[in-house]
């Protein structure tokens, strides 16, 4: 697998699949939820209420990940995952973690090639961003997948510099 840095928006790429950064809730948010929402227009939280509905009357738990449509996003789907909230007293890697493998496994049942990822947990959700883009590379590395291209999409520099350095250390 090909793994790929690009410094933008992710609800312009054109990828199979873009990972959404979303709340628990899978009703709407902020930062990447809110602009995925805006640009896919209504039909992908149609989606998100019936999956509420269904499967997720509790929310979508943390470190796990579902598909909907992507509505009119170039991407055919939207894969939501819930990151965890940084806690600086209890280390909570392993669902930061779950978050990227989970997005991955949900992409080859899909059949999915290639996958757009924002950097889960570290916006609103308050995870520093160099251990936020170790976990996020480390983690897509090592998860066996069919998916050909992960691409990172950074919508900082300060993000963008934290995910290269995080891709140049082995
Ligand atoms: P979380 O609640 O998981 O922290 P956020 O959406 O608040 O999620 O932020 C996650 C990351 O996504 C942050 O680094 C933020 O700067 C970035 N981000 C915000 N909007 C976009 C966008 N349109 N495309 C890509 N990344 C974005």
């Amino acid at each position: 697998m090909k793994i790929t840095l690009v410094r933008g928006d992710i609800t312009e790429q054109n990828v199979d699949a873009v990972v959404n950064a979303a709340n628990s809730s899978l009703l709407g948010g902020g930062g990447v939820d809110g602009a995925i929402h805006r640009k896919g227009g209504p039909e992908i939280l149609d989606d998100c209420r019936k999956l509420r509905a269904s499967q997720y009357a509790g929310g979508l738990p943390t470190g796990q990940a579902v598909a909907t449509t992507a509505g009119r996003l170039p991407a055919k789907w939207v894969i939501h995952t819930v990151g965890p909230v940084y806690s600086a007293t209890e280390d909570r890697s392993d669902q930061l973690a779950s978050c990227y493998r989970e997005s991955l496994r949900v992409a080859d049942e899909l059949g999915v090639e290639s996958i757009a990822f924002p950097a889960v947990s570290a916006g609103v959700y308050g995870w520093p961003v160099d251990g936020a883009a170790r976990i996020a590379v480390g983690t897509v590395r090592a998860t066996p997948t069919k998916v050909t291209e992960a691409r990172f999409v950074l919508f900082t520099q300060d993000a963008y510099d934290a995910f290269e350095h995080a891709l140049d250390t082995p």
